[in-house]
């Protein structure tokens, strides 16, 4: 049965953007692309010293793939795009994660949807919510622009890139 995944993909190593436009090609292999946002270059937050800013957007993708099979799938392309986990929280040249997997609700080892920290996250909320505002968050039954408006002020920084 198809169902309608929400990602987030984030860049903070080396051409940013390149990597995310690579990125959304090859999960083209995984489903069909429906909604990308704007890209967002958006303040460090959650993670360790110094690093770059990233750049980060969300898509919305129809598949077929079951959960767990559509992550393997989706760690393949992060490990092809060269992310190497060197140390948690450092700097990649791509992460992608599920933001929510149609209606599903998972808590499992390898995979939790929606996403447990998506709700809290300016750089997750605003790319989402420009391509997905009225989208109901399964287990909080509140939209992505009402998630978007409740967070704190100082959850860092996002600035929407113009498309050139
Ligand atoms: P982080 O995104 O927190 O920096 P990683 O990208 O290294 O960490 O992800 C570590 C693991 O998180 C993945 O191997 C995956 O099994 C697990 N995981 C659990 N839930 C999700 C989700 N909703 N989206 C992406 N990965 C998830
Ligand atoms: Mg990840």
């Amino acid at each position: 049965m198809k169902k309608l995944v929400y990602l987030s993909l984030g860049s903070n190593l080396g051409d940013r953007g390149k990597y995310l436009h690579e990125t959304i090609f090859r999960l083209g292999d995984l489903g069909v692309i429906r909604q990308v946002s704007a890209l967002y270059e958006t303040q460090p937050v959650e993670v360790h010293g110094e690093q770059p800013w990233f750049l980060n957007c969300a898509l919305a993708m129809e598949t077929d793939l079951m959960p767990l099979e559509f992550l393997s799938r989706m760690l393949a392309v992060e490990q092809s795009m060269g992310r190497i986990r060197t140390q948690p929280k450092g700097p990649r040249t791509i992460d992608i994660d599920i933001l929510f997997f149609g209606n599903d609700v998972l808590d499992t080892p390898e995979l939790t949807v929606p996403h447990p920290a998506m709700h809290l996250r300016r750089f997750v909320l605003e790319p989402l919510a420009e391509i997905a505002p009225t989208l109901v968050h399964p287990v909080l039954k509140r939209t992505v622009r009402e998630l978007l408006g409740s967070l704190p002020a100082d959850s860092g920084l996002v600035n929407k890139l113009q498309p050139n």
